[in-house]
């Protein structure tokens, strides 16, 4: 038996097709496009890759994007003046600030000043507590942990009363999508496990699950014999483990085993391909959310 794929790369053509669409919708009938800034502090290949990518997408689908790319050296006290303008500009309904950012900036100070409401990568700590509360109250989902969910429910994986086992506990990963499988609701309503470097047994955790969500950082750190036949499996690993020659980019790995694996999984992700394309599709999508969040504000 060969699993079923869960194509990250396919589901995130489909879903940006849906946001275009969805734009056209709101600029039809109220006039209005999502807005998104995108704060650059410095000129790191990988940040500005990053934040091309985001910016690209952004203006593909229509939306009002504002690049605003300031010098490294931009004292705090101006990057939180920015936040503030633009927390409170009526065109912009996400910001986001590209990490890492540099020394003398404190991090957590920064993404703290961006206005909930406007928190599309639902890191504020406001947003944390209403992921916990769930339900209507969710405004913002990370966007890893969101695209995860959207994989399962598209995959038509069973969700209600399936065993989730999530193999790491960050806060960018392994806590919210626990929390979020765990909730009332769609593709949600699992038992959920949430296993780490102190867990006892992690085989015999693993084998119990009938979702695997595997966020470690750990090369092939899930044996084929972990998995339970017919299982779904989402690897959200993304390890460089050495560099092709001929064309010069890293090789990536996941943290499963991937060739063995899908001879006993039900359904997979691949890597690279599965969860990594997910994450922008979602964070437009939490623009998208946004700006009707802001619409619907407006006229009530
Ligand atoms: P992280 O902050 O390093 O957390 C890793 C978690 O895995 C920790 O909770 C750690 O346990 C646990 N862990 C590590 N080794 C383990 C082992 N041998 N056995 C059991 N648990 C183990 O990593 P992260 O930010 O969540 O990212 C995890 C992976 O996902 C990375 O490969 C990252 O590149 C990838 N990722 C991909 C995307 C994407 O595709 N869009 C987004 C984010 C992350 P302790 O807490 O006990 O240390």
């Amino acid at each position: 038996m060969t699993a079923e794929l869960i194509s990250g790369t396919e589901i995130r053509k489909a879903m940006l097709e849906e946001i275009a669409a969805e734009v056209t919708e709101m600029k039809e009938k109220h006039g209005k496009v999502p807005g998104l800034v995108t704060i650059l502090l410095g000129e790191s290949p990988a940040s500005i890759s990053y934040v091309t990518l985001k910016v690209k997408t952004a203006i593909s689908l229509g939306f009002h994007e504002v690049q605003d790319n300031q010098p490294d050296d931009l004292p705090e006290a101006d990057l939180l003046a920015l936040i503030e303008k633009y927390n409170n500009d009526p065109d912009i309904h996400g910001i986001l600030v590209q990490l890492p950012l540099p020394d003398h900036i404190d991090d957590k100070k920064i993404l703290n000043a961006i206005n909930p409401d406007k928190d599309v990568d639902g890191f504020h700590p406001v947003n944390v507590g209403r992921l916990m509360i769930g339900g209507d109250e969710m405004k913002f989902p990370p966007c890893t942990p969101a695209g995860i969910q959207e994989m399962i429910k598209r995959s038509g994986t069973e969700t209600s009363g399936a065993e989730v086992v999530v193999v790491g506990r960050s806060n960018i990963v392994g806590k919210p999508i626990a929390m979020m499988m765990a909730q009332k609701g769609e593709a949600a309503n699992s038992t959920v496990t949430i296993v780490h470097t102190r867990t006892k047994d992690l085989a015999a955790h693993c084998k119990r699950a009938d979702i695997l969500i595997v966020a470690a950082g750990v090369p092939d750190l899930v044996a084929p014999e972990w998995i339970k036949p017919g299982s779904t499996v989402i690897d959200v690993g993304v390890n460089r483990v050495g560099m092709n020659e001929k064309t010069g980019k890293a090789i990536l790995k996941g943290d499963v085993d991937f060739d063995a694996a899908k001879k006993i999984a039900g359904k997979i992700t691949p890597v690279p391909g599965g969860v990594g394309p997910m994450t922008i599709a979602m964070l437009m999508q939490n623009t998208v959310r946004s700006a009707w969040m802001h619409i619907n504000a407006d006229k009530a």
